[in-house]
């Protein structure tokens, strides 16, 4: 951790010393608790166990977590503190622990994860902007995948993120993730396996479904995919306008029929009031 290169942007920052370009050097986490407003087979009955890391290599313009994903908030923890928020979120009745944008600080949830495995799912919920690499070290602890599929386009992921090669990375890595085979329970909660996430953007349908005919080309039909309604113009909105507003019924309505048509045979859709900031969470450090 010298010269840092766990992720695609390789900034080579010495993080023993200091931050790299996805704001952090080393654990810093702004809330945990139980989520109980992800996909049912996540949220399941007692709610997630979700713990949101700070800082964040792929820095979208639009983060919906923004103060958290630019570190501005957050504790620095260690590893040992880490295990603690497991074990306490499983006292909770956590159906799951679930890692929020943990990319660039996987080395160091891997040493936690090699101390204290939960006994109930781990999920690895991720921005996809990763390498292969970093999730085959984290593989041995992650059961459950749970990336975002965000652009299909260069232009568009240059444009909202700075990384032009947003795609040629997840691509890859949802392809590894699809490796683990789904395991279901009884009661409906995904205790193995791979769910993808999309967020639908205003302006952005016609790249949501070049999206759609990748994954239905690449990912067994089963494969369960989430369409996210929940946009709302957050962190540097106001220097894209089209970002300004939340998507329309008819944006949705394309996406969500377009995904249907093809065949998914599971399509986790929001209603229309999920884009509130109510719903975004308040965070706690
Ligand atoms: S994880 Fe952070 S420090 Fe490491 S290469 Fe990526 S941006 Fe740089």
């Amino acid at each position: 951790m010298n010269h840092c290169t766990l992720c695609p942007v390789a900034c080579g920052a010495n993080r023993q010393l200091h931050a790299g370009y996805c704001g952090v050097k080393g654990l810093t986490v702004a809330k945990y608790y139980l989520h109980p407003f992800e996909e049912p087979p996540i949220s399941h009955k007692k709610g997630s166990g979700t713990v949101f890391f700070g800082g964040c290599h792929l820095r979208c313009a639009f983060c919906q977590n923004y103060d958290v994903s630019r570190a501005a908030r957050g504790k620095e923890i260690s590893v040992d503190e880490l295990c603690d928020i497991f074990r306490q979120l499983e006292d909770m009745g956590a159906d799951n622990v679930n890692l929020v944008t943990p990319d660039h600080v996987s080395h160091l949830i891997s040493k936690a994860l090699s101390l204290y495995k939960p006994t109930v799912p781990v999920v690895y919920n991720s921005s996809g902007y990763c390498k292969v690499q970093a999730l085959e070290q984290i593989a041995p602890f992650v059961d459950v995948w749970l990336p975002d599929l965000k652009f299909f386009s260069p232009a568009l992921s240059e444009r909202y993120t700075g990384r032009a090669d947003y795609f040629s990375y997840a691509k890859e890595a949802i392809a590894f993730m699809a490796q683990t085979p789904a395991v279901w329970s009884e009661t409906g909660k995904l205790l193995k396996g791979l769910l993808v996430r999309h967020l639908v953007m205003p302006m952005c349908t016609s790249d949501s479904i070049k999206l759609l005919d990748f994954m239905r080309e690449t990912l067994p039909v089963d494969t369960p995919i989430s369409l996210m309604r929940q946009y709302v113009p957050m962190g540097e909105w106001e220097k894209f306008p089209e970002l300004s507003r939340k998507i329309t019924d008819r944006e949705y309505r394309r996406v969500v029929d377009y995904a249907l048509s093809l065949g998914f045979q599971t399509v986790y859709t929001q209603e229309r009031e999920s884009a509130e900031r109510a719903f975004i969470p308040t965070w706690d450090f």
